[in-house]
């Protein structure tokens, strides 16, 4: 029994992979060890022979949110939930897996009649990382959607599923308990809090999951992400569906493509925001002049202060060093530093 799962340990962990194309960010070293499990059965016999082996893991999703290092640590286990992508759908409740995009929900969500995710279109990264980030698009945030959040806690020895409800959770801005738990989120159970009368589209649901499938590992780069989610939201319009696109779906698009969010690699925002001094932390770098500003292959966006991007193969060092000025600059004309909202991952 313990062979078979030394002997599918080996055939999931694949040796010297480049980080970069896991990353949003195209920066990273070659990992020593990587995984992509597909299922909860191969997540846990990956970190029961990891833990066996006395490895040092890393989870993490669709890399849109983490600064990977130019080295990475000898010997570390680098595990990417993405290929965990799976949703089952009923009339007044849908279970996903943490690999699927956040963007899909978006898509599903047209699909049933629900508007509960509408702002997660084109927003990249998974929805497992969704629920440890928080993340939100203006007042909506992914921790308010979620009813019970399926986990593994990593210091227990049977690895078993637990659940948490979303109440107990301590969601805030850009928070929520898993940032410091050593938990590892499968999963998410959502009520869905309306159904306006239109048919349940199963096939669609499925159809969509499928043509993900088939793209997935290649949406890292952000410009793919856009052009496959953008070409499905068409389908969904001008296919046999017919289905009409909500207004605050086509404002995100405007914004997010206004912002260039996918013609340049990034993490999103650099920062959290915090309006210390009455202004975002994209306002502040506007009238500290710091737009424009490049170190190497990293740039500070010159169309949205709070994104530092790799415009031409930077570094993680390149990308450290503009964060550096931009927090040193805010905390000598306003008096406080601002936290860091990309994951930045140790060497
Ligand atoms: C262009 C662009 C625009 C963005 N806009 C927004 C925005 O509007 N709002 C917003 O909130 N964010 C935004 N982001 C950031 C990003 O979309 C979110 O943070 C998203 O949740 C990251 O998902 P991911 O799978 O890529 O996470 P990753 O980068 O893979 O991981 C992020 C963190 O989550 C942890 N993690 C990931 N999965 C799990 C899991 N299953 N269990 C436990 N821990 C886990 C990782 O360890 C890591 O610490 C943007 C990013 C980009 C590139």
């Amino acid at each position: 029994m313990m062979n078979d799962r030394y002997e599918l340990f080996n055939k999931l962990c694949l040796r010297h992979v480049p980080l970069s194309e896991q990353s949003s960010y195209g920066i990273g070293g070659l990992a020593d060890y990587f995984a992509l499990p597909a299922t909860v059965e191969q997540l846990v016999t990956i970190l029961e022979v990891s833990s066996l082996y006395g490895m040092e893991r890393v989870v993490f999703g669709m890399g849109s949110n983490i600064l990977f290092p130019d080295q990475p640590k000898q010997g570390t286990l680098y595990i990417s939930l993405k290929n965990m992508a799976n949703i089952s759908v009923d009339e007044s409740s849908w279970f996903l897996t943490s690999g699927l995009p956040l963007s899909m929900l978006s898509l599903v969500g047209l699909l049933t009649g629900s508007s509960a995710f509408q702002f997660t279109y084109l927003m990249p990264g998974s929805f497992g990382a969704g629920i440890y980030m928080n993340a939100k698009y203006y007042k909506e945030q992914v921790g308010d959607k979620v009813a019970t959040i399926s986990y593994i806690d990593l210091t227990d020895p049977a690895l078993a599923v637990r659940q948490i409800r979303a109440e107990d959770c301590e969601f805030a801005y850009k928070q929520s308990i898993f940032q410091h738990k050593p938990w590892i989120i499968v999963g998410a159970e959502i009520t869905v809090p309306e159904q306006d009368g239109m048919n349940f589209h199963v096939d669609g649901i499925s159809r969509l999951l499928t043509h993900y499938k088939d793209s997935n590992g290649k949406l890292s780069s952000l410009f793919s992400f856009y052009s496959f989610f953008s070409s499905e939201l068409r389908e969904l319009q001008r296919g046999r569906r017919r289905i009409d696109i909500p207004e605050p779906m086509l404002d995100i698009d405007q914004y997010r493509t206004g912002n260039r969010h996918f013609t340049y690699r990034s993490c999103g925002s650099f920062f959290k925001n915090n309006y210390a001094a009455g202004s975002s932390i994209g306002a502040l770098v506007d009238r500290l002049g710091l737009k424009g500003v490049a170190h190497g292959g990293g740039i500070i966006s010159p169309y949205h202060g709070n994104m530092i991007l790799n415009a031409a193969n930077a570094t993680a060092a390149d990308i450290l060093y503009l964060k550096d000025m931009v927090s040193e600059a805010i905390h000598q004309r306003y008096g406080f530093i601002p936290e860091p909202e990309v994951v930045i991952m140790k060497e």
